[in-house]
């Protein structure tokens, strides 16, 4: 069992408390780390390190910066089956997800930002008697706090475009997984990252990141968790106006149109539903099917998901882990009785695997099918954030659009049908930050992520990262006569 210290100032230290909280391994139950239970007194430490950090880090050229990110890429990518195996064992997903999709973003995060910002130019914009130039700054001191979904992958997407555009930052990823962010910060001890540019306190939300938030040296917060959460981080914020960005929950629809080739995209709607055990903010939750082929569709899709392989997570073979903590599977096993309580019919799942080798005192759970709920019901309107799936059906575009747009969130959705240009109108209509045709968690670095009605605030990703880690400053010189 390992025992995790907080990262504040370049060096390894101890929680000023002395208290640790306990780290499970979500497959087996079994206890894995002591975290520290960092506190005011070690928040007031990173923020300082950080301060005091900032002018050196920020007078640096974006260029040097950049080589920094590609360092921390480099040592990252050799430590890539380390970050898989870590990042399976703290959150219970199968390791062939956490190698393709932690460990290769983690890495991909920084080498994307490294390049992006190496060839960020600075906007001109000429008048007939004068030149603007809009410089970008950076903001200061900012603190970046991460859910246990996707540890590492969501952490470093937040770390890259900070410190690259300048910015020195603390940390302060869940309590439920610090495994990959404690790598991240030995990585950056061991490439010589400048102390006090990366700190990193491990804790509660209430008693760590709440002061981080308030800290009055602290200029930005980027957020990536639920959205109750986000609203208490927002109302903290906005008394000394920090620059915020808020990733929050997600409702999303996965519409299939009549005209959907099921032989082609079934695998790909089954994924859209429970990668991660449907622990992604941007899982298809809600699938509307247009009601001329739900019979069809609810049968192959019903087949399809009784055969994912779920098990221990270090097995290659397997497809579904386990829940994160035993607080979470009483929180889907309540929603599955809640559907029964509703109407809705249960095709299949919400019982617990056949499991030996340990894994029994795992937080598992069967994947839940759930058939006959009305689209306004709380089981198809609140984030679920498990492997829960409700089946909806309907009988026009408008209709579907309708149930879409039915809920407080608008975080993303995708559309299968053979008909893009079809998929493209309804597309237009969805109030989601995010819509896929035809596929489904197909990222472009470059291009924005977010959300719109309570699933957040802002846009990341690419050059809407960039904007959000700095500050524009627009000069404006009148030309000689
Ligand atoms: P939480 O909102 O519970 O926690 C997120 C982070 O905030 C954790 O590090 C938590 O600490 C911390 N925190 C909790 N309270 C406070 C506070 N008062 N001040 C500052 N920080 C606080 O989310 P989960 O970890 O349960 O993650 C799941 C949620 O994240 C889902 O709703 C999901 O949709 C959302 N999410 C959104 C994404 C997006 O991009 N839109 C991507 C991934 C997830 P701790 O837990 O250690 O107490």
């Amino acid at each position: 069992m390992e025992t995790l210290e907080n990262h504040i100032n370049g060096k390894r230290q101890l929680p000023a408390s002395g208290n640790y909280l306990e780290g499970y391994a979500p497959a087996t139950g079994e206890r894995i780390a002591l975290i520290p239970r960092s506190t005011e007194h070690d928040v007031n430490q990173a923020v300082a390190a950080a301060k005091e950090a900032e002018l050196e880090w920020a007078s640096l050229s974006k260029e040097v910066r950049a080589n920094w990110l590609d360092r921390i890429a480099d040592a990252l990518e050799e430590c890539h089956d380390e970050i898989a195996r870590l990042e399976s064992m703290d959150t219970g997903k199968p390791i062939s997800i956490a190698r393709a999709v932690d460990a290769n973003r983690s890495v991909a995060n920084f080498r994307f930002y490294a390049d992006l910002i190496r060839n960020l130019e600075d906007q001109e914009f000429q008048m007939s008697d004068a030149t603007n130039r809009v410089l970008r700054r950076p903001v200061g001191v900012g603190v970046l706090i991460t859910p246990w979904n996707l540890p590492l992958y969501l952490l470093s997407w937040k770390v890259a475009p900070a410190i690259g555009m300048g910015n020195t930052v603390v940390c302060k990823p869940s309590e439920l997984t610090p495994m990959t962010a404690d790598l991240l910060m030995r990585v950056i001890e061991k490439v010589g990252l400048p102390a006090g540019v990366v700190n990193l306190i491990h804790g509660t939300g209430a008693e760590a990141g709440a002061p981080l938030v308030e800290h009055k040296d602290v200029r930005f917060v980027s957020f990536t968790g639920g959205t109750d959460t986000g609203a208490v981080v927002a109302r903290s914020a906005a008394g000394s106006f920090k620059k915020l960005s808020l990733e929050l929950g997600g409702k999303n629809a996965t519409i299939i149109l009549d005209d959907c080739d099921l032989d082609r995209h079934m695998d790909a709607i089954v994924r859209a539903s429970y990668l991660n055990q449907g622990q992604v903010c941007l899982c298809g939750s809600r699938i509307l099917v247009h009601s001329s082929i739900k019979e069809k569709f609810t049968r192959r899709f019903v087949d399809a998901v009784e055969h994912l392989r779920i098990g221990n997570p270090s097995d290659e073979s397997t497809e579904l882990g386990s829940l994160i903590s035993p607080e979470h599977l009483s929180k889907v096993q309540s929603y599955v009785n809640l559907a029964i309580q509703e109407g809705g019919t249960l095709l299949t799942g919400g019982g617990m695997p056949c499991l030996t080798d340990g894994l029994e005192g795992g937080n598992w759970i069967t994947p839940v099918i759930i058939d006959g709920l009305a689209p306004d019901s709380r089981c198809s309107t609140e984030e679920i954030f498990g492997p829960m799936v409700t089946l909806h059906s309907f009988n026009s575009d408008d209709e579907a659009i309708k149930i879409a747009n039915g809920t407080r969130y608008g975080l993303a959705g995708s559309i299968w049908t053979t008909d893009l240009e079809r998929g493209e109108r309804i597309a237009q209509s969805l109030d989601t930050g995010m819509v896929w045709v035809n596929t489904w968690l197909h990222r472009d670095l470059r291009v924005p992520f977010g959300g719109v009605k309570d699933s957040g605030l802002g846009r990341e990703g690419g050059y809407w990262s960039l904007g959000f880690y700095s500050e524009a400053t627009n000069i404006c010189i009148m030309k000689d006569e």
